[in-house]
């Protein structure tokens, strides 16, 4: 995919991007990849795939919320997807990109720098530390290739306001759902919206989930990592 593609296939999904988004997105793939030529950040190596399996991907959330304002924490950004690029295109979206990888972590210090954007800003931690103590903080969570539905849920669900909206990007979620359903009532959790769609040019099956939290969260989660991974809640 290239620019003028990712303009018209975002468009069908409502968003307009000025001249000054489209010449950051371009700036942001040039430095990540020249970064990723010294720095492993992502599989991905040609522009047109960062376009495509980055860019475009990431913004299609805006098939299942609406970010044109709010609080977003993106658990496990890696080099920022999905989040920086939703700072980049939603200015009036407040970003916080947190990730356990302080490569990744100066990458994206130094892209946000380079790029001048406002909205976003870094947090180099573990995602059951940090939650555990920025609790009901946030409108929105999201996470893209972290862990699973179940584990993913307990790490972001207290980071979530009452009525907040985890946004879960998978390529395919029925057997994860299954095995997430008592941790969704624990955590009062419910299923808002759902979309399943093919991104463009054959880059694959995604589904998309809103996961709207109904009530506080219980001071007793997340549990740490090791309980969460052994043990589902029941
Ligand atoms: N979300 C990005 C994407 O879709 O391109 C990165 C995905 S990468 C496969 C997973 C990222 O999650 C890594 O950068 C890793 O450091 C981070 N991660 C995994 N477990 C984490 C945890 N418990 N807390 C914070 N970051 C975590």
């Amino acid at each position: 995919m290239n620019k003028e593609e990712l303009k018209s296939y975002v468009k069908e999904l409502g968003i307009e991007l000025t001249e000054e988004m489209l010449q950051k997105l371009n700036d942001y793939a040039d430095f990540l990849l020249e970064y990723n030529t010294h720095t492993n950040l992502t599989a991905i190596k040609t522009k047109e795939e960062v376009y495509l399996k980055h860019f475009y991907d990431s913004l299609t959330l805006v098939k299942i919320a609406n970010l044109q304002k709010g609080t977003l924490l993106d658990v496990g950004t890696g080099a920022g997807f999905p989040g920086l690029v939703l700072a980049i295109v939603f200015p009036n979206l407040e970003v916080t990109l947190l990730d356990s990888n302080n490569k990744k972590i100066t990458f994206l210090n130094d892209c946000i720098a380079k790029l001048q954007i406002k909205n976003a800003h870094t947090v180099y931690s573990r995602a059951e530390d940090y939650t555990k103590i920025h609790r009901e903080s946030f409108d929105f969570v999201t996470s893209r290739a972290v862990a699973n539905l179940r584990i993913l849920l307990e790490l972001n669900i207290p980071a979530l306001k009452v009525n907040g909206c985890f946004l879960v990007m998978k390529a395919q979620v029925e057997e994860e759902l299954e095995d997430s359903k008592n941790t969704m009532r624990v955590l009062s959790c419910k299923i808002i919206g759902q979309e399943e769609f093919n991104l463009p040019k054959n880059g694959g099956t995604r589904t998309l989930l809103n996961i709207k939290k109904t009530k506080e969260t219980d001071q007793k989660y997340p549990r740490t990592y090791d309980k969460i991974k052994k043990k589902a809640l029941k």
